[in-house]
């Protein structure tokens, strides 16, 4: 602050850079209008005009940044909207500021206490209504960003050993409830200690990052979860998913990045550079902690590589039909 001037100097935010997209959701024409004209200047604005037709925009893609929610609603009221929003994974992040005609303070309170970030009334000033979307978008983007540094891995951008620990216990606990199997496959890169050696460490660094690349998105389904949870090891889990699904999704994998030729010349035998993997598969239970299933993982893992790399074991499972003591193997040539 200038200490001369009288008046504080007004401090320059960081300006968002995207067109950040806003939900507006009330049922009264007019005021739509209003805001419509007030904030697509600056804003990708959408509107609803039921609590249904909001919810359903709210997990269409893109999504919001940010919701504008009028509290007196026909049918849903915007409270009632609120906690469906925040108790839907795919919605629950996103900001809501309640609008509304009602100053009851009761009624803020339940606003926050239903999950919004703020409560603006009408009638509106515009000034002060974008000032308070600015502020929340920028609150959003900097949890967004600390989630970031916490939940994934700096050199391969892909989920971190933490995000595996808690999606693997929420997926184990949700698998439980549901009585559905879960699998995992563990994936290790082979001789890559040879091939720091012979192409440097930075060279090495390119080629985990191409190896992320490579497998990041072979999980397919919202819930599976592909991460490095070591140097050059990573992991996918794959919820709701029996052995036969896993073995394929191994497979595909193992084929990914034979076809992808990375040459690996520090090594005699094979010119390009492997991968090892092992598969377990399991009904979650309470009996049995989710270590279990990455322990059957990383045997599986040991064996592929005691029989000779650049192939797929599979943990010795009861519930793997057919496959009884030694652990089945599959190469590939
Ligand atoms: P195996 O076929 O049995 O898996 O042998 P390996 O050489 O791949 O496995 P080992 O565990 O002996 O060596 C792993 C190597 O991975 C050692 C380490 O230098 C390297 N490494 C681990 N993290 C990183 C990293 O972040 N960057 C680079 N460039 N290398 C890494
Ligand atoms: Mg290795
Ligand atoms: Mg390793």
């Amino acid at each position: 602050m200038d200490i001369f001037s009288s008046e504080p100097k007004p401090y320059s935010h960081d300006i968002p850079s995207r067109p950040y997209r806003l939900l507006v959701v009330d049922d009264s024409p007019a005021d739509l209008h209003f805001l419509l004209n007030g904030l697509s200047d600056n804003y990708i604005v959408s509107f609803a005009s039921s609590a249904q037709e909001a919810i359903s925009l709210a997990n269409q893609f893109p999504q919001p940044d940010l919701v504008l929610l009028d509290v007196v609603m026909p049918e849903i009221s915007g409270f009632e909207m609120c906690s469906m929003l925040k108790n839907d994974m795919n919605t629950k992040n996103i900001p809501i500021i309640f609008v509304t005609s009602q100053q009851d303070t009761t009624d803020k309170t339940k606003g926050f206490n239903v999950g919004a970030v703020d409560y603006i009334t009408k009638p509106l000033e515009l000034a002060e209504l974008e000032a308070r979307v600015q502020t929340h978008i920028r609150l959003k983007e900097q949890s967004n960003y600390l989630e970031s540094m916490a939940y994934f891995d700096p050199l391969t951008r892909v989920p971190n050993r933490r995000k595996y620990n808690e999606v693997l216990l929420r997926e184990w606990t949700r698998c439980i409830r549901y009585h559905h199997q879960m699998s995992m496959i563990i994936i290790d890169i082979d001789f890559f200690k040879q091939y720091n050696e012979y192409y440097g460490h930075a060279e090495g660094d390119n080629c985990l990052m191409s190896v992320a690349r490579l497998l990041e998105h072979q999980g397919g389904r919202p819930t599976d979860l592909f991460a490095r949870i070591g140097g050059e090891e990573f992991v996918m889990i794959l919820p709701d998913c029996n052995a036969a699904g896993a073995v394929k999704k191994a497979e595909s994998m193992l084929a990914v990045v034979n076809e992808a030729n990375i040459p690996h010349k520090g090594i005699e035998h094979t010119p390009n550079l492997t991968v090892s993997m092992g598969v377990a598969s399991t009904f979650p239970s309470h009996g049995q902690g989710a270590l279990s299933l990455f322990q059957a993982a990383d045997d599986a893992l040991f064996a592929a590589k005691r029989d000779g790399r650049n192939q797929i074991s599979i943990a010795k499972s009861d519930n793997i039909p057919g496959v009884r003591g030694e652990a089945a193997r599959q190469h590939h040539h």
